[in-house]
């Protein structure tokens, strides 16, 4: 018999990278300011910082060579220490019509990372919108077992430049086809609120006026609920949208799911987003992928309900992509109709998503995992197996008795089991110490 409490084991890893990273930090990761004092210590006259800033931020060039604005000596001194471009290569697929298009970007030490953007045509009193979806880690330690990058584990954080160049390149394709950037969402690979600082920097780099220019409240960050990273945020209040993936609003369920439940439990993310919201004024959304028979039950709508009722959020339900080795599927379409029905009929507000790009693979970290190479039969129907195994106990409402998963930083106060909604009859639970990788199988990094 299958033991539901044991581990699920990755079904593939990314190979390792043989390429030594390149130490020199990507142009894009610089302020105003630091530009500035860049020009001033290489003893170049001060006006020289406004056409480096212009190099990079307004011109089309994809090079040092191409930035003819400055004179060769001084592109050389520059390229010495700051690449002009941390991607190093871009693959793109196009779909739907052209409207979606997946660009998978290599870095300098051959991690693959990916971004997807999406074009929405305005018309009917609507604006158009280009939205471009980026990628703050190669990889993601939270192994969430739905998703493809969770599937991969964790590689690397990304620095600053690395997860702006993924829009400058975006900016550069679209202006072709003179399209604007409108809107950038931190929905890729990676868990933002583990790596927030350069995703602060990134933000900021790409609010700024003098910079990339996008409006602060067309900017959204996605979270699985790292709650000291909400309330990090919540302390800046910052004009961006903050989605919350939720997935579930029972623990037993949720551990499985997104495994930082683990850690940190959904009525602690919950609070976490509604002192967000109440300090920002901004409404939160909160993202439920659609598992047929796992997630999608009236009484999952009625937890649901129950977590966040009262609080003005938005529910944005996404049907499955068909992407990581697991025995789940998208739920059917009248399944997700009336579970929204159901939210609606509690007072939350809900948006039905349809999948974008689909044939090319437009969920996070499906084009990087495809790299990675088919894993093994067995693994899969081993993974199979485990998953089905751990979904029936946390629909019997038993607790996981794995750890939190590594890489979610110290822990910072003792994990508890709230008085959350449903039926949660406790299973064996070990601390959220002794934290093991997961995702990733021993030697593979
Ligand atoms: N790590 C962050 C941000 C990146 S994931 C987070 O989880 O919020 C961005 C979104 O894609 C999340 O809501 C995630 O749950 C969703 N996602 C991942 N795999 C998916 C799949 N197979 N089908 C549909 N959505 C998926
Ligand atoms: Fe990481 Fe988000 Fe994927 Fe979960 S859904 S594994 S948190 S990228």
């Amino acid at each position: 018999m299958t033991d539901p409490a044991a581990p699920v084991p990755a079904a593939r890893a990314l190979p390792v990278m043989p390429a030594r990273r390149d130490p020199r930090p990507g142009i894009a990761g610089l302020t105003e300011g630091e530009i500035a004092a860049l020009v001033g210590e290489l003893g170049e006259p001060a006006f020289r910082a406004r056409q480096v800033a212009d190099a990079v931020w307004r011109s089309g060039a994809a090079d040092w060579d191409e930035v003819t604005t400055l004179a060769r000596p001084f592109r050389a001194v520059l390229a010495e220490r700051f690449r002009f471009d941390t991607v190093a290569a871009t693959t793109i697929r196009a779909a739907d019509g052209d409207t979606t298009e997946k660009a998978l970007h290599g870095l300098s030490d051959g991690r693959l990372v990916e971004s997807v953007l999406m074009h929405y045509p305005g018309g009917a009193g609507r604006r158009e919108r280009n939205t471009l979806c980026i990628s703050s880690q190669a990889g993601c330690a939270v192994g969430c077992p739905f998703c493809a990058t969770g599937e991969l584990g964790f590689e690397r954080d990304l620095e600053v430049a690395e997860i702006v160049d993924q829009a400058r390149h975006a900016r550069r394709r679209m202006a072709v086809a003179e399209r604007h950037l409108t809107n950038v969402v931190f929905m890729g690979m990676g868990e933002p609120l583990l790596v927030l600082d350069a995703v602060l920097g990134a933000v900021d780099a790409l609010t700024d006026p003098a910079r990339f220019g996008l409006g602060a409240r067309h900017v959204t960050i996605s979270t699985s609920g790292v709650v000291p990273g909400i309330e990090r945020l919540t302390r800046l209040r910052p004009q961006w949208t903050l989605a919350i993936s939720l997935h579930a609003a029972r623990d037993p369920l949720r551990d499985l799911l997104v495994p930082l439940n683990r850690r940190w439990p959904v009525a602690d993310v919950v609070a976490a987003a509604r002192a967000y919201g109440e300090a920002t004024g901004r409404r939160v959304s909160y993202e439920y992928v659609m598992i047929d028979g796992i997630n999608d039950t009236p009484a999952d709508a009625d937890a649901l309900v129950r977590l966040l009722r009262g609080s003005g959020a938005h529910v944005n339900c996404i049907p499955m992509n068909p992407v990581a080795h697991t025995p789940w599927r998208a739920s059917a379409p009248a399944r997700i109709s009336a579970f929204a029905d159901r939210l609606r009929a509690g007072g939350l507000g809900v948006t039905v998503r349809r999948n974008r790009g689909q044939e090319v693979g437009a969920a996070c970290g499906q084009l990087a995992a495809e790299q990675a190479g088919e894993p093994p039969a067995p693994t899969v129907a081993r993974r199979r197996e485990l998953l089905e195994a751990a979904s029936a106990a946390a629909l019997r409402g038993e607790r996981s008795a794995e750890p939190a998963p590594a890489g979610l930083g110290p822990v910072r106060r003792p994990a508890r089991r709230p008085a959350g909604p449903g039926p949660a009859r406790p299973g064996p639970r070990r601390p959220a110490a002794a934290p093991r990788r997961r995702g990733t199988p021993p030697g593979s990094r």
